[in-house]
């Protein structure tokens, strides 16, 4: 599998990005899978963005990318596989312990609240893993937008992943995301309720533009086993705001690879949020740029661009840009994989 990577990309990294990456970066939010996850002969649908990578992201065709991409960072990071239905999760979590060595590969499994708590625990001790990550697909029983939090995590779970201090990765629910006042309630109660557990929230809350996340981070801020990541935010005035309002040392970088090595940019629209593709694969909020009106980069680019400017308006310093890129992931994870012997 070619990597997709043109000298304008390579442009970006020297002019705009080589000086202000630190030497590691631990990616926090990268889905790896390969074939035996999925049922075998399984198709993407037509526009899935997997069938830029061959229907699978092993760890090795990250690392191709990582390498060409990042070309003199040492890398870390953290995966999940992927969250489909179609998705075996058992298997998938065999994938993930395969690959991570909780040195510098670490893995969480995924979980549907319809998992008996003996097969989630089996899932994460036999495989070695530090946490897990739940995903709106798996609740089955309301509509989409009606979905809570606590629909997605239920207490054994919960109390599974607090008596062994492992960290969650959550995608909230909600249209309203992380302005919906119901997800800010049971986020804070989430954390109140299980302070052992390390509560990520994802995509800093999947909060892409601007209002969504003004006003929205001091409740989970005051919470110490809280956490966001920064996965898929190409918005530099959300960063700015997270930079400023959320305690830096419990911010993560995370990418989302493999969405994040496609050519695109998640930007804001009149208090909405799109994703204009340079390529035609459906991801959500979708744009494609059918006509190549604008050269486009990957949006792990368009991320690391948005955090430089976030940090220096932000004033972060040299170590603080150092701890958001490893730092802080690699003490967090570190730690658990410690507790878990
Ligand atoms: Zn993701």
């Amino acid at each position: 599998m070619a990597v997709d990577y043109k000298q304008s990309d390579q442009a970006v990294y020297e002019t705009e990005l080589k000086d202000f990456l630190p030497e590691k970066i631990f990616d926090g939010h990268v889905h790896l899978f390969d074939e035996s996850c999925l049922p075998q002969g399984y198709e993407f649908p037509e526009k899935d963005c997997c069938r830029k990578f061959g229907g699978q992201f092993t760890l090795e065709l990250c690392l191709e990318y990582i390498r060409t991409i990042l070309p003199e960072q040492d890398f870390y990071l953290n995966s999940f596989g992927h969250p489909s239905v179609e998705f075996s999760l058992d298997s998938g979590a065999q994938y993930t312990g395969r690959v991570s060595d909780n040195k510098r590969y670490f893995g969480m499994a995924m979980v549907s609240p319809h998992d008996s708590i003996a097969s989630v625990q089996k899932r994460i001790s036999a495989n070695r893993l530090i946490g897990y990550k739940p995903y709106l697909n798996f609740v089955d029983w309301k509509k989409k937008d009606e979905i809570t939090i606590f629909d997605m995590l239920p207490d054994e779970q919960m109390e599974y992943a607090d008596a062994g201090g492992l960290a969650v990765t959550l995608h909230i629910p909600r249209p309203g995301r992380l302005a919906d006042h119901v997800n800010q309630q049971q986020m804070i109660e989430l954390c109140r309720r299980y302070p052992n557990v390390k509560i990520i929230f994802a995509h800093i809350g999947r909060a892409y533009y601007l209002q969504n996340v003004i006003g929205y981070l001091d409740g989970i801020a005051g919470c110490p086993n809280a956490y966001i990541d920064t996965a898929m935010v190409n918005h530099e005035g959300v960063l700015e705001y997270a930079f400023n309002k959320f305690p830096r040392e419990r911010i993560l970088f995370g990418s989302d690879a493999p969405i994040a090595l496609l050519r695109g940019k998640s930007v804001e629209i009149n208090n909405q949020y799109a994703y204009l593709m340079g390529e035609d694969y459906q991801i959500g909020s979708t744009i494609y740029d059918a006509g190549h009106a604008v050269e486009f980069t990957s949006f792990y680019y368009e991320q690391l661009r948005a955090i430089k400017l976030a940090a220096g308006r932000a004033g972060l310093s040299g170590t603080e840009v150092e701890n958001i890129f490893f730092g802080n992931a690699f003490r967090l994870f570190s730690q658990i994989a410690i507790n878990l012997s």
